[in-house]
């Protein structure tokens, strides 16, 4: 199998019309770029009838726009509505909507220990990653983290009555940054399911999920090489499947000769330490994208135990350094572009 490594790489803008080459239907692949989410977004679906597929389209960017508002950690929407009246010790009525996406990351949440706690939206705040601006400045003063880690707030801090919710603790603030986009992907693709186009890959901004096949063959998958531009490696997948990343390249500050990324610590109020990134592959995004946040707070000594416990076998972690650790699974389905430093494959059992 010989894999075109511009196959991994669609950050082209504008859209596009690719027909299937060697393909026996005469199905083309209609492809869209977006922005949302703070990222390039992609959507392609294999379709007979491009008008549509374009419908279709359409449809799944409309929806994006208002999750993005609606879950957007500090632009004002539901949930940051929701933010206003905890930190002032209020009582919110929350749609069911909203009721449903926090008992769920709650679940999930619990499953990593903790180390994903979308409580802690005061602290990324606080980190200055609530903030569209390139970041500069010094990290939080010694004192506020300190004050922070006093009285953590976790999940388990939010009262729900009906659809009423509340905290027992005031410094609660929600941050569904590494969540919001993995239940986005899964919608996306039953929205399109829904309007019969049962072939596409979703794109946002480096986490993807594919239904069905590219024409007559998987969906080809790139992974970014955390320490590069291109990608590391590839994956083929096919039906229903996530495949998502998080990188500490994503997002920093750099202060006196020091990194600070997004992913941080909540037993420390720290950015995670070691690790580059972390890929899962998982049937569902949003347990995926969850996974792969606390994976990265993990650290390359304690990930199998989360996986475990997540529900997870399909991991790629990448170090601060280049060297790779994989699950078997993973190992039997990537391809390296590029050689890394090392390979270890971890045994979850
Ligand atoms: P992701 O790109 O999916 O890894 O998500 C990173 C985003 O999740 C950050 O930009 C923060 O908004 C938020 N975040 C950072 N650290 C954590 C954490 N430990 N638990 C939950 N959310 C976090
Ligand atoms: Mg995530």
């Amino acid at each position: 199998m010989s894999l075109d490594r511009r196959d991994f790489l669609k950050l082209g803008l504008g859209a596009c019309l690719l027909p299937f080459i060697g393909s026996a239907r005469s199905e083309t692949l209609i492809s869209e770029h977006m922005y949302v989410f703070g990222t390039l977004v992609d959507v392609e679906v294999s379709a007979t009838d491009e008008m549509a597929a374009r419908r279709a389209i359409d449809a799944v960017a409309q929806d994006f726009m208002i999750q993005n508002k609606d879950w957007h950690a500090w632009k004002r929407g539901a949930l940051s509505d929701l933010n206003i009246a905890l930190a002032a010790g209020r009582m919110h009525v929350a749609d069911l909507e909203l009721l449903t996406l926090l008992q769920e990351v709650t679940v999930l949440a619990r499953a990593s220990n903790g180390l994903f706690n979308p409580a802690i939206g005061g602290l990324v705040s606080a980190w200055g990653f609530h903030n569209d601006l390139p970041l500069d400045g010094p990290p939080p003063a010694k004192i506020e983290l300190e004050r922070w880690r006093q009285t953590p707030p976790t999940m388990d801090d939010l009262i729900i009555e009906g659809n009423m919710i509340s905290s027992r603790n005031r410094a609660l603030r929600l941050d569904l940054g590494g969540y919001a986009k993995g239940v986005a992907l899964n919608r996306a693709l039953d929205r399109l399911a829904t309007l019969g186009f049962n072939d596409a890959l979703v794109n946002l901004g480096g986490n993807l999920a594919v239904a069905g096949k590219h024409g007559d063959r998987p969906w080809r998958i790139g992974i970014r090489h955390p320490q590069g531009s291109g990608a590391l490696a590839a994956v083929e997948v096919s039906g229903r499947t996530a495949v998502v990343t998080s990188g500490t390249y994503e997002r920093y500050r750099d202060y006196e000769g020091h990194r600070y990324h997004h992913i941080i610590d909540p037993r420390t109020g720290q950015p995670a330490q070691h690790v580059a990134s972390a890929t899962v592959i998982h049937r569902d995004a949003a347990r995926a994208d969850v996974a792969a946040t606390a994976l990265v707070v993990a650290g390359m000594k304690d990930w199998p135990q989360i996986a475990c416990s997540m529900g997870i076998d399909n991991v790629m972690m990448v170090d601060d350094e280049g060297r790779v650790q994989l699950t078997a699974a993973m190992a039997r389905q990537v391809r390296f572009l590029e050689s890394p430093l090392a390979i270890k494959v971890v045994s979850l059992a």
